[in-house]
């Protein structure tokens, strides 16, 4: 049964390069941009049409750091290949062989070359906004079994070759050829061919870097031989079908289930589309003096001014990411290769420098040089996004309008996520430490398995997600866990990266768990742990702790809130009062709060609400013996009864609303009138209807014939709202007076009362007129009985679509409008706000809507719905007073919407607050650079 009464990003930076060519020629459009040498086709403000990766390759190309070349074939292909039966555009391959041929001259090396120093080639994806280990990479295309012997001849580097050679062969296989693990396998394919290989040679699984070259070459042969044996194809020998096939599983990577899920996660739009990255191979595999490595130019956790990331010496970058060898720090790197080092500080003072804002780079050192394969911003945890901001503004290396717009309001929330309770801290036993990849603290029962995490979510219970390393399958359980915990890994891992990013606390690395999934433990100094069994981690630290552990308030929570000196001193705290300052400055939209208590009503003024826009006054009724007389009135037989049962809840009411105008000095509260169903406040179970029955002296028999009476089959739709009023003026008026009163003992003790009475789903004139007649009736009456002038107006809801439709007649007597788009959603859409969950995340899914509507205003359908009233009720009353206090008041989506629709405030939970004030701040940043 439906119940009433329970009641992206950061601003791009526009590099100063030149606009590119980017025009269409006689050939037919430019569907590939090449870079190298000092030149590039484009530039860094082209990731719409180049992807975030290639459009960045570009500018650093153009600032002449030391960037291998290549080309993009952009994300208009991409869309291209699906909207004609996943086939290219005829002219792509002569500009794709054009590309090619530029790469050639550059490197001095050829495609294919059976002669000489071939042309290898690293071929990836790039979207528009970086998708972490969701698309596919293959390197070292272009390799066969003759270029492989000329790479042997070029490098004097037999075992280097192979092992390039036997990794493409693995890549390609993987990704274009589909030799995957197959329903029922433990293991993957090539990875269990190389595992039999070692046993068999070496008697146990030795170091693949001990694999000698014919080791290597023995391998090629048996990867070769289990491609054909599972696809029944050869492997393919002409680079160029490699590179078409490579190119087309970028493209096809684009709709598979991983990226689907990130981008339904992320609200990415599948009409984006993936461009395809294809760049000179450069090699940190030759040896000792060569390695790769990825790394952020300050520290993405913490936002420490730090040089912050990993290397491995002779290495691969996928090594570095895929978590088999532990990287070292890349501090380490000044010892290793100093010559490098020196050269990557500069590289990365150069890009900070160029790009204003914090990069997540990937380098490559061959024979002592350095190669930059890829900048972009680095994804932040909201702590570190907050520290960036601040110091790049004291480093006056952006205005303070752009640090605001750098910390993403859906983020701010984890600021305010809970921490351990220290106390409860020092009497748990430290278990395992691993890395800091996600702060804040996170207590659960563990599972080994997305699903099983998913399914315990589901029933309601804390999670940890605990893996020996995550991969994008598990990406619905880390959604569903409140922390996620891996035994490998480094910082740059895809659990640390995608934990960052979705604001989860994470501990990753913690190598001292062994963790065995057939069992489902996890066994840790000794002691082992079950499904179900509790764990705590600190992704602050990098601790994991044995049980549950107590959390406390964030430092923010506790000096705003709880007044605590020691928070108060903190730098995060100090960092988040000024960037609140920064948003007073630029904001037009106010942020008022949905509150219902006194206690809500100081929280939300402490998060800097400027007045309540919703109190939904059904909410006090529930209180103490309140709930007795509030069900006295229901039952009462006559006027009576029920107004002798008003009575009774007049004093409370006008006690709470005393309460909430001195929490509030002096700013205004719009309090709404009663608006549920009544049945939801009767007893449904037997045993509660004679208890109740029992206390008010009543036969049982009258409560259930009540209970009865008053059951509907759509109660959102029913009995509710004005119409109680309209049915019963007496409920009204006792409010009406409950209001008034404490509205003048407020202001007598100085506390400048502002009640602003709203009448709830009114889809017509007349219902409000009704009401608002009492309304002034009462307080005529209550100013006479004072004697003192009460300050206070009254207006409307504006939540099912006729009250927006005839909002200019509404607006002659309404005084306010305030949009209640929980209501105004469901009646616009004909969806239950209480049960469309079973099917609107396959409406997600399919793309049918982005966002779920009850979280983010659909701007399209209730929107325009919402234009409309604003226009209809302005022209009757130029300046009527407009404010939202639906759910969405709160979604950093929504409040923009609100701002561009002139809406004078919005109204949310206390705790969202900070998160409104954000995205108002934003909103008016991005409006006035317009
Ligand atoms: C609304 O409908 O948006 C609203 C704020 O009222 P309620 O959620 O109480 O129906
Ligand atoms: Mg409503």
């Amino acid at each position: 049964m439906a119940k009433k009464t329970t009641a992206k990003k950061p601003a791009g930076k526009k590099p100063a390069a030149k606009k590119p060519a980017a025009k269409a020629s006689a050939k037919g459009p430019k569907y590939v941009y090449t870079w190298g040498a000092g030149k590039a086709d484009g530039n860094g403000s082209m990731k719409n049409l180049l992807g975030g990766k290639g459009a960045n390759l570009a500018e650093m190309t153009r600032i002449n750091l030391p960037v291998p070349p290549g080309f993009t074939i952009t994300t208009e292909v991409c869309t291209y290949y699906y909207d004609n039966k996943r086939t290219y555009p005829a002219s792509l391959q002569a500009q794709m062989e054009a590309g090619v041929v530029n790469m050639e001259k550059i490197m001095g090396t050829k495609f294919g070359a059976t002669n000489g120093m071939p042309l290898l080639l690293a071929v990836r994806s790039g979207a528009r906004d970086s998708m972490p280990g969701m698309m596919d990479t293959i390197l070292n295309l272009g390799l066969n079994d003759q270029s492989v012997l000329a790479l042997v001849e070029a490098t004097k580097n037999e075992r280097f070759a192979w092992d390039c050679y036997r990794r493409f062969i693995q890549m390609f296989g993987d990704v274009v050829m589909g030799v995957q693990k197959r329903e029922g396998e433990d293991h993957d394919p090539f990875e269990h061919t190389i595992h039999t290989f070692k046993h068999e040679k070496y008697h146990g699984d030795v170091e693949d870097s001990k694999l000698t070259a014919a080791d290597q070459q023995e391998l090629v042969k048996r990867f070769k031989a289990l491609v054909k044996d599972r696809t029944g194809k050869a492997f393919p020998n002409n680079p160029w079908d490699q590179l078409r096939g490579a190119a087309g599983a970028v493209f096809g990577s684009w709709m598979n289930d991983r990226a689907k899920v990130y981008r339904a996660k992320y609200n990415i739009p599948s009409e984006w589309g993936t461009a395809v990255n294809v760049q000179a191979m450069v090699f940190g595999n030759t040896g000792d003096t060569s390695g790769s490595g990825v790394a952020f130019t300050r520290n993405p956790a913490n936002g420490v001014n730090e040089f912050y990331g990993e290397f491995l010496i002779n290495a691969q970058g996928e090594d570095v990411v895929a978590g088999v060898r532990t990287p070292e720090p890349v501090l380490k790197l000044k010892d290793a290769m100093p010559k490098s080092y020196a050269e990557l500080l500069k590289v990365r003072a150069t890009l900070e420098k160029h790009f204003k804002d914090v990069q997540d780079i990937e380098f490559t050192v061959q024979e002592g040089k350095l190669f930059m394969l890829q900048t972009r911003n680095g994804k932040r945890t909201a702590a570190a996004a907050l520290k960036f901001s601040i110091d790049m503004v004291k480093e006056k290396l952006i205005s303070w309008e752009t640090a605001v717009m750098r910390n993403p309001a859906d983020q701010l929330e984890q600021l305010l996520a809970p921490i351990f309770d220290l106390n409860e801290v020092k009497k748990a036993t430290v278990i395992a430490t691993g890395l800091p990849a996600g702060p804040g603290a996170a207590t659960g029962k563990v599972y080994f398995n997305a699903d099983r995490a998913v399914q315990a979510a589901e029933k309601g219970e804390k999670v940890l997600l605990v893996r020996v390393e995550t991969s994008p399958e598990d990406l619905r359980g880390m959604i569903a866990a409140e922390g996620i915990l891996t035994a490998r890994g480094g910082v740059s891992s895809h659990a640390a990266l995608v934990a960052r990013q979705m604001g989860k606390v994470c501990v990753c690395g913690a190598a001292s768990l062994e963790i065995n999934y057939d069992k489902k433990t996890v066994t840790v100094a000794g002691k082992s742990y079950g499904e179900g069994d509790y764990l705590s981690i600190d992704g602050t630290i990098g601790a994991v702790y044995a049980g549950q552990i107590a959390t406390a308030p964030s430092e923010i929570i506790a000096g705003l809130l709880n007044g605590d000196k020691a928070s108060q001193a903190t730098e995060k705290f100090k960092s988040y009062v000024q960037l609140m300052k920064w948003c007073a400055q630029a904001t037009k939209l106010s942020v008022r709060t949905n509150a219902d208590t006194p206690e809500q009503t100081r929280q939300a003024i402490a998060f800097g609400a400027v007045g309540i826009g919703l109190t939904r006054t059904e909410h006090m009724f529930f209180e103490g013996d309140r709930i007795d007389a509030m069900r006295e009135m229901i039952l009462a037989g006559n006027l009576a009864d029920r107004e002798a049962a008003l009575a009774k809840l007049l004093p409370y009411q006008r006690d709470d609303f005393f309460g909430i105008f001195k929490a509030l000095k002096g700013f205004p509260a719009t309090i709404r009138f009663l608006d549920p169903p009544l049945h939801e406040f009767l007893p449904n179970s037997k045993e509660a209807q004679l208890d109740l029955a029992k206390k008010l002296g009543v036969a049982v028999e009258k409560i259930e014939h009540r209970v009865h009476e008053l059951h509907e089959f759509n109660p959102m739709l029913g009995f509710r709202g004005c119409r109680l009023g309209i049915k019963f003026p007496e409920i009204t008026r006792m409010q009406a007076r409950a209001v008034l009163e404490a509205a003048a003992d407020a202001t007598k003790a100085g506390f400048k009362a502002k009640p602003e009475i709203m009448i709830p789903l009114v889809g017509f004139k007349k219902e409000l007129d009704l009401q608002v007649e009492i309304v002034h009736e009462v307080a005529a009456a209550v100013q006479k009985e004072k004697k003192t002038k009460i300050n206070y107006s009254v207006g409307t809801m504006i939540e099912i679509p006729r009250g927006a439709l005839t909002a200019d007649e509404i607006a002659h007597t309404a005084e306010f409008f305030s949009f209640g788009t929980n209501d105004l959603t469901q009646t616009t859409l004909g969806m239950s706000r209480d049960d469309s969950g079973s099917f609107l995340g396959a409406y997600q899914e399919s793309e049918i809507m982005k966002k779920n509507p009850f979280a983010s205003i659909d701007q399209t359908g209730v929107g325009q719905l919402m234009q409309i009233a604003i226009e209809k009720g302005r022209q009757t009353r130029p300046d009527i007073k407009l404010g939202i206090c639906g759910e969405h008041g709160g979604d950093p989506d929504s409040v923009k919407f609100c701002h561009k629709l002139g809406l004078s405030y919005v109204s949310c939970s206390p705790y969202r607050v900070p998160v409104a004030r954000l995205a108002a701040a934003q909103a008016a940043i991005a409006d006035s650079k317009k």
